[in-house]
């Protein structure tokens, strides 16, 4: 089932999420809520998708990064973004550690702010706790394009938008990029 994707304005994207209990974690309801925003991440189609995003103000997002879809941008994009493919998986209650602080600076998007995008400064490389889909302790390290993914979901989870930390006059519409 693919959910609706809430854009800016809707007061959910602008709230700090709650923390998931983690005796929720295996139940299958959050089981469910998981798989509906995979595929609600794939239909879009996105790298991350925070709950809030789809309107459930709790701290679980799912990330992905397809080798399919790297393969198709050309390959001196993705080396400059060191952009690598990432497996599909969950994080839930993740904590963030900036481990690289000089910036990287990239044109970023939102599946919540659809049809513009803008260029955002993010640390090159960060550490990320917390738990997996079955409620498993994770430790990520993360660089590159992976490690900005992270930065935007957990953003997300703290009821912060791109636009917030965006170099304003880089906002565009991406129809007439
Ligand atoms: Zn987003």
């Amino acid at each position: 089932m693919i959910l609706k994707i809430m854009q800016v304005g809707t007061p959910v994207l602008r709230q700090s999420a709650a923390p998931v209990d983690p005796a929720r974690i295996r139940t299958p309801e959050f089981q469910q809520l998981i798989e509906m925003m995979r595929a609600t991440m794939l239909d879009a189609p996105g790298v991350g998708l925070a709950a809030p995003q789809v309107g459930v103000g709790l701290r679980v997002a799912v990330i992905e990064d397809r080798a399919e879809a790297i393969a198709l941008m050309p390959a001196d994009d993705v080396a400059k973004k060191n952009r690598r493919p990432v497996p599909f998986h969950v994080i839930v209650n993740p904590t963030l550690t900036v481990v690289d602080d000089t910036k990287a600076t990239f044109v970023e998007g939102c599946l919540s702010v659809s049809g513009f995008a803008a260029e955002v400064s993010r640390a090159r490389a960060v550490q990320v706790k917390g738990l997996d889909h079955r409620g498993a302790a994770i430790t990520i390290d993360a660089q590159g394009w992976y490690a900005r993914i992270l930065q935007h979901e957990i953003d997300h989870l703290n009821g912060q938008l791109y636009v917030d930390l965006m170099d304003t006059r880089t906002f565009v519409n991406t129809a007439v990029r």
